[in-house]
């Protein structure tokens, strides 16, 4: 039986970069960009004002007296002749006018008649921005495999652009198999449970980057198995969730044989989770999930979501791990590397760490109450402060 690590190591191999796409910045948020950005002009893109205040020609200064012979508020062109020994009020923003170099603030100076006097010593060019100081026409600003956040969005704005190539998004088909399941908005009947797989792996999705396609229950059914699996190769993957252990009616395996897909492994040794199966089928990805909510979660993060973000672009496909103190005693007596959902609390500048509780992989309460997980190898035996690797799904409980 494959390892966690060794199933991760084996999925990224077989997924590719999805192409990239000319996208309105916008929606290229938390997107990452697939062109290297080069600077059309410089920026600044013109010697500019830092500060509300005068400018002058430092080196034609006599004295403390400026007369001041004209405005440049935001916005103005700023070809405004200024004779040697003046000055022109400016606003932040503004051109600094030709022959000016330097800039006093309003609160370095007294008004005087119809000028001004310097209330200290002005360094020669201080408070103005040089024109391409901060970038040169050019050069490059931002590297393909950048994660586009609101400053890069920012930055491309600036550099004239309202779109980008940013790596196209999956479309990630899911499909839920079982006769006990009942379609979202049911009220349960003995025997029967609903449906929240299809929902929280859609979730996993939208968080991880993709765009969830709902392909419905199918049931433990397998022929409407195999059609609904068919109808999964018009995305870029598909998940499925159950019927994919030893029960008498687990068909999802031998509906990808019989449809001459190529399993690639069929366990993982792990708990929960152990019967996840990766499989290709006609060159797509399929992840089988298990049907427990918890394994089918577990199973999404460890293995479909760093195959979502390598698909992306991403240059980091997994999650960060902190280092934690355990708040309570833990012990994997089990035969298998346990994942245990965890509270990760961040308090006085430390990470500490317990686990939410019974880990059943049907209650999703074990997630619900958690923001992260623990790997628990077999043998462990945890004591309160004892240090663990922690990883943090979401963010960090204070
Ligand atoms: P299976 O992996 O098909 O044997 O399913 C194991 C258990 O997971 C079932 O007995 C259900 O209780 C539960 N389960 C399966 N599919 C779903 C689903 N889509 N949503 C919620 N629970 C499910
Ligand atoms: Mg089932």
């Amino acid at each position: 039986m494959i390892s966690i690590e060794q199933a991760q190591v084996l999925i990224l191999h077989h997924v590719n970069l999805l192409l990239s796409e000319e996208t309105p910045l916008l929606q290229g948020v938390r997107r990452v960009i697939g062109e290297d950005v080069y600077a059309p002009w410089d920026i600044p893109f013109c010697d500019n004002s830092a500060m509300d205040g005068y400018a002058f020609s430092h080196a034609a200064i006599q004295g403390d007296y400026l007369k001041v012979t004209g405005f440049l508020p935001a916005g103005a062109e700023g070809n405004l002749p200024v004779a040697a020994g003046e000055a022109v009020k400016i606003m932040t923003g503004a051109p600094i006018p030709p022959g000016c170099d330097t800039v006093v603030p309003i609160e370095d100076v007294e008004a005087a008649g119809q000028g001004i006097r310097l209330k200290r010593d002005v360094k020669a060019g201080s408070h103005v921005r040089k024109q391409g100081e901060e970038i040169k026409a050019g050069e490059r600003v931002i590297a393909a495999g950048t994660l586009l956040r609101a400053q890069e969005i920012g930055m491309l704005v600036s550099l004239g652009r309202i779109s980008a190539a940013v790596y196209r998004k999956p479309d990630v088909a899911i499909l839920a198999t079982g006769d006990e399941l009942l379609a979202e908005g049911s009220t349960p009947l003995p025997g029967k449970i609903i449906n929240s797989n299809s929902h929280s792996i859609a979730a996993q999705v939208l968080e991880a980057g993709g765009n969830p396609v709902m392909l419905g229950i199918a049931g433990d059914d397998m022929s409407v198995t195999r059609a609904k699996v068919m109808a999964g190769l018009q995305a870029d993957f598909l998940v499925t969730s159950g019927g994919v252990s030893v029960g008498d009616r687990d068909y999802v395996k031998e509906v990808i044989l019989s449809l001459g897909g190529d399993i690639k492994f069929s366990k993982v040794n792990m708990k929960p989770g152990k019967p996840f199966t990766f499989a290709l089928l006609n060159g797509k990805p399929i992840f089988a999930l298990p049907g427990n909510p918890v394994s089918a979660m577990a199973g999404f993060e460890l293995f479909v979501r760093p195959a979502v973000l390598k698909m992306t672009g991403h240059a980091h496909v997994f999650r960060p791990v902190v280092k934690a103190a355990m708040t309570e005693t833990l012990h994997n007596e089990g035969g298998r590397p346990h994942i245990v959902f965890a509270r990760i609390m961040l308090r006085e500048g430390k990470y500490f760490a317990s686990s939410t509780g019974s880990q059943s992989s049907s209650r999703l309460s074990t997630m619900t109450a958690g923001n992260g997980f623990l790997k628990l190898e077999p043998g462990t035996c945890l004591a309160p402060g004892d240090e663990v690797a922690a990883t943090l799904m979401n963010r960090v409980l204070e």
